[in-house]
């Protein structure tokens, strides 16, 4: 295709090839759709060395696998794939049209949004391996996975300290370190003494692991605070949704999408959103189950041209 002039006009075009854009992508692909998944391979799916909450896989599986897995999936169904960011987007009567930043543009009559958040994690470098298998992000995926361990919460402020106290009910071995030094409400502070949980406010200047292994962190003054699992809390979290922005799409204050919660339809007509950068728990399987429901909907929705 030479760039800049699409060719063909799709069906449906999905923006973010993560897991609610896969899932989908398949659900669209069995109903022999024109799909193409448009995608810059940089999710939170991207980042997760092991789901362990997931039906089927009990031993877990990692992120990466399992966009392995559904992209073959979606691939022997006829979806099409390209790697690239949508920059842009506008409508056209009936028509969608997205400037990617390759300098390509593609069509499409439906478009589904499913563009995820991305995580505030300073420390990614130091960090990456162990994501998922030893530090984690969400309690309500992960909490289970420090039961009666020490865990370090790696953090900043009010965010930090509150993650600390969920985190009590899976561990009373808790210590929060308030990496960025940011302002903790004095109320918290009380609670996190009345939970014995210990608090530091100092910069982390490295975190020691072995291999998938957290095994404690360096802090500014030298001295080292050991732990056998992290958890990050430092808030600041980025909600891709400036392509639904652009198109008139309703956001929440905190830039979520808004759907209907039977189609996952947007305010803007043909436009669907699914995954994390809907307003949910954040959670794989619901964002499995959004784009298999955003996906019967856009199927609707063409049949009845
Ligand atoms: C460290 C970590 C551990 C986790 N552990 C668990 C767990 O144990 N259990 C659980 O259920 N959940 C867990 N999660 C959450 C889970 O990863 C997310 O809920 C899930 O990935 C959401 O899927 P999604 O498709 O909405 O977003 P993503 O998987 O993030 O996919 C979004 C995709 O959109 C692409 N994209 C974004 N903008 C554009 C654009 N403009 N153009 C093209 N492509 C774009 C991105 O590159 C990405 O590939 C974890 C998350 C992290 C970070």
């Amino acid at each position: 295709m030479r760039k800049g002039r699409p060719h063909v006009r799709y069906d449906c075009i999905v923006v973010g090839g993560g897991i609610a854009g896969l899932q989908a992508a398949i659900q669209l692909g069995r109903y022999r759709h024109r799909v193409l998944v448009i995608d810059s391979n940089n999710g939170r799916s991207s980042l997760c060395r092991s789901y362990q909450n997931l039906l089927g896989w009990p031993n877990g599986i990692s992120g990466q696998e399992l966009r392995d897995i559904g992209r073959r999936q979606a691939e022997t169904l006829g979806v099409k794939f390209v790697s690239d960011t949508v920059n842009e987007g506008n409508r056209d009567d009936d028509c969608f049209r997205l400037s990617c930043r390759s300098g390509s543009h593609y069509e499409c009559n439906r478009l589904l949004i499913s563009t995820g958040i991305s995580d505030n994690i300073p420390m990614l470098p130091q960090v990456r391996e162990c994501l998922g298998v030893t530090v984690y992000v969400c309690p309500d995926c992960d909490g289970y996975e420090i039961t009666n361990r020490r865990t370090l919460v790696l953090g900043a402020g009010n965010v930090g300290a509150n993650m600390a106290l969920t985190l009590t009910y899976w561990s009373r071995d808790l210590v929060y370190i308030n990496h960025e030094q940011t302002l903790v409400d004095a109320s918290l502070l009380d609670q996190l003494r009345q939970q014995s949980i210990e608090y530091i406010a100092e910069p982390i200047v490295e975190v020691i692991t072995d291999g998938v292994n957290i095994r404690g962190v360096v802090l500014q003054s030298g001295s080292r605070v050991t732990g056998e699992r992290g958890f990050i809390a430092f808030g600041g979290n980025v909600v891709h949704s400036a392509l639904a922005k652009q198109l008139g799409v309703e956001l929440l204050e905190n830039k979520h999408i808004l759907v209907d919660p039977r189609t996952k339809m947007t305010n803007v007509p043909f436009v669907w959103a699914a995954g994390d950068v809907v307003a949910h728990s954040e959670q794989v399987s619901i964002a499995m189950g959004e784009g298999s429901q955003a996906a019967i909907w856009i199927h609707r929705s063409l049949l009845s041209e």
